[in-house]
């Protein structure tokens, strides 16, 4: 790859994680025209992608195998740490001068300790978590939070600008990490007082869905009340965002907290509700599943 601000149509990216965020960014890329190779633990969406004009990888070495760019796309830290440094990594076969642009969202302590690790053989590494969900990843709207070196950044724009919207660099290695723990806060927040006033108004008998169209259009407005409120009124719970992810998100803001000594009250609360609903066996559904929980907490029947 280039590091002047041009990425080539030709540039060979390896991408690893095709589940519901990965497989639709990865089609984006091959429709951009990038030659693309795919690797997954699980066969359909690997599939679907290699009909689609993609290649095969059997491993995460193989995917990085002559790539100029290696995109990761994968749960949680022991995942990318796994796919990364593991035996048949992607470090493995990553040469010196290619990137590592890891979008999942991890610990920003596991990104900058790859990223040290994968430096000292003059590989680059930036995190580039993202939000905007399923659909963002679809129509290629998303926001992408980045940490990292400017001018690698820069030479990876044009990737970015097939993916997302809104691309910022945030500032050195972890730093998209810690933007996207923030983010995940404020998300996990307003879907939980969004369920909370849709319960609210069903219980004091007034239709929660004429609730949500007039708040839509007042100061209590937001994206979260208009597609997560929907999702509680439609009681659509298919993932979307797992439960149990958004789970190991504020896992993860709340251990970046402890690390700067920030009190985080609300996350606190947050985490241990997801926590309920992972018990409770509503780890796989959306996180809009927080209602379910008011729901039941109220005495009402879901
Ligand atoms: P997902 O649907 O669970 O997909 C994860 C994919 O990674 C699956 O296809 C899984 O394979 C694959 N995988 C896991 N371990 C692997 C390994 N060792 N080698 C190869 N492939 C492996 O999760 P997602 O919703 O796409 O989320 C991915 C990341 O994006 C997470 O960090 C999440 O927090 C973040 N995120 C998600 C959303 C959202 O709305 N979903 C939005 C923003 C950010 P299998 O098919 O075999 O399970």
């Amino acid at each position: 790859m280039t590091t002047d601000g041009f990425v080539p149509a030709g540039t060979e990216i390896g991408f690893v994680g095709l589940g519901i965020m990965g497989e639709p960014m990865a089609r984006n890329l091959l429709r951009a025209g990038y030659s693309l190779k795919v690797h997954n633990r699980s066969r359909p969406a690997l599939d679907r992608l290699v009909s689609e004009g993609a290649t095969a990888a059997h491993s995460p070495a193989e995917v990085a195998d002559g790539a100029d760019v290696a995109i990761t796309m994968l749960p949680d830290s022991p995942d990318v740490e796994a796919v990364v440094t593991g035996d048949d990594g992607i470090a493995a076969s990553l040469t010196g001068g290619s990137v590592l642009i890891d979008m999942s969202t991890i610990s920003p302590v596991m990104t900058r300790r790859l990223a040290a690790s994968l430096a000292a053989r003059d590989i680059t590494m930036l995190d580039a978590p993202v939000s905007g969900g399923q659909q963002g990843a679809i129509d290629g709207a998303l926001s992408i939070m980045v940490g990292g070196d400017k001018f690698v950044f820069e030479a990876c724009r044009p990737i970015f600008e097939h993916l997302g919207k809104s691309i910022t660099l945030v500032g050195e290695s972890g730093a998209g990490q810690v933007t996207k723990a923030c983010n995940q806060a404020i998300v996990a927040g307003t879907i939980q007082i969004v369920a909370e006033a849709l319960t609210l108004a069903s219980r004091s008998g007034v239709d929660p869905a004429t609730v949500r169209e007039a708040l839509l259009g007042g100061f209590a407005s937001s994206k979260i009340l208009e597609v997560h409120g929907k999702r509680i009124l439609d009681r659509q719970f298919d993932p979307g965002f797992k439960v149990r992810l958004h789970e190991k998100d504020l896992k993860i803001a709340l251990e970046t907290a402890a690390d700067a000594r920030v009190p985080l009250f609300t996350t606190a609360l947050l985490k241990q509700l997801l926590t309920c609903l992972v018990a409770q066996g509503h780890g796989e559904r959306d996180h809009s599943a927080l209602a379910l929980l008011t729901e039941e907490l109220a005495g009402a029947a879901a």
